[in-house]
């Protein structure tokens, strides 16, 4: 039997010759018969072997290449498993018992994210391919990592486009509801139920590492706190105080722990549910530095327009809170907003509140969150330090 082959377009495969890992439907000259999810050999319109993907007909983008040459794609997957495990052992853990072990494309396992915090893991499947994929994954974790438990948080609305109800569940081991992490020494606790992205924001890392390292002395205001990873950082720094805000509750009531857990005697530290830009419009004291965290203001390309809107007047209000020599902080994890263009809103914000404004650092990714050079349509996350004059 002549073995099934999706064969692309001519002139269409040279991203994938340079190990891109998605294939859109226009590339695809010919299809075969299969299911949904299904792996098959990739060639070029020549007849050219170049890999092998999984194909979803639903989904504008139809196959995610899971290796570039002649491997099976199952040891494939067990080998970049292994790298990606490899590589967080060398360069995170010293730093953190939480990791982000596998980052989708980044480590080229598309569709998929594994997070580790301590001895539980906790995976996010994006796509069919990788659905399907399951059982083969957690067999990997589980031989090469014992772990406690792991929890699977898919709540994802992009699972939509694959045919894929979004999922959160216990899936192996004892059934977890919260962990302690340790980071650069401090604690934190991670919920898993009712959590934003896998519990942490774990690619804000070195950024925290940065915020502790410069806030002494200084008040503080943390908008979009989250669970308070950040305000932890500027009190272990030496901050004066924190205020930390953000629109919801369970996430504030966690913050409210873990500064308790960090314990800093003394120290009056407000937690404030509300919407940040209400916040911003009140009468403040002023504040020595300010952090901006909002969430993906821009989901949709079609959403920039406003997005940028939303940023622009974000970052005006807290110059506007800003005493003189301050720092900002302020953060996009917007995909569609690149890095010019959230320099350039920064540079409005700063126009319109009349402040003078040097960028000071431009933000690091934490080191386990690979973006795939082949493939750069995994960076997202974009940030300045700011000196206010
Ligand atoms: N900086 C955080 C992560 C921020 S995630 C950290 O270090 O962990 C974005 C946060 O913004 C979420 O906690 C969400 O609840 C909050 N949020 C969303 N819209 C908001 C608004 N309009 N005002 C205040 N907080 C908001």
């Amino acid at each position: 039997m002549k073995e099934r082959t999706v064969i692309l377009k001519k002139n269409r495969d040279k991203p994938i010759r340079q190990r891109h890992h998605w294939i859109f439907s226009g590339a695809v000259q010919s299809l075969p018969d299969f299911e949904d999810g299904d792996i098959l050999p990739v060639t070029s319109s020549a007849g050219e072997f170049l890999g092998s993907a999984y194909f979803n007909r639903k989904s504008a983008i139809i196959g995610r290449m899971l290796c570039f040459d002649g491997t099976p794609p199952l040891k494939s997957i067990e080998q970049r498993l292994l790298v990606a495990i490899a590589l967080r052992r060398d360069l995170v853990e010293p730093a953190s018992t939480a990791q982000r072990l596998v980052n989708g494309e980044g480590d080229g396992l598309p569709g998929l994210v594994v997070d580790r915090y301590g001895d539980v893991l906790v995976i996010q499947v994006a796509t069919l391919g990788m659905e399907k994929l399951k059982p083969v994954i957690l067999g990997h974790l589980i031989s090469t990592l014992s772990p406690r438990s792991i929890y699977e948080k898919s709540d994802l609305p992009i699972r939509r486009e694959e045919g894929l109800p979004e999922f959160e569940g216990h899936l192996y081991g004892e059934d977890v509801e919260s962990v302690e992490i340790q980071e650069y020494g401090l604690r934190f606790l991670v919920e898993f139920r009712r959590s934003q992205k896998t519990g942490f924001y774990l690619d804000l890392r070195e950024m925290r590492r940065l915020v502790r390292s410069i806030a002494k002395g200084r008040r503080v205001l943390n908008c979009f706190c989250y669970t308070g990873g950040f305000s932890v950082a500027a009190l272990a720094g030496g901050a004066t105080f924190v205020d930390s805000v953000d629109s919801s509750e369970p996430a504030l009531s966690l913050a409210k722990r873990n500064l308790a857990l960090n314990g800093f005697p003394g120290i009056e530290n407000r937690l404030v549910v509300a919407d940040a830009f209400e916040f911003l419009r009140r009468d403040l004291p002023l504040y020595d530095f300010i952090i901006l965290d909002p969430p993906a203001f821009a989901k949709k390309k079609m959403d920039v327009v406003p997005a940028c809107r939303g940023y622009k007047d974000i970052n005006r209000l807290a110059l506007s809170k800003m005493g003189p020599r301050g720092l900002l902080l302020t953060l996009s994890c917007s995909h569609f907003v690149d890095e010019p263009l959230f320099q350039q809103v920064v540079f409005q914000a700063a126009a319109e509140a009349a402040r003078g404004v040097r960028i000071i650092q431009r933000h690091h990714l934490a080191l386990d969150h690979p973006v795939n050079l082949y493939h750069p349509e995994s960076e997202y996350l974009k940030g300045f330090l700011l000196y206010v004059e």
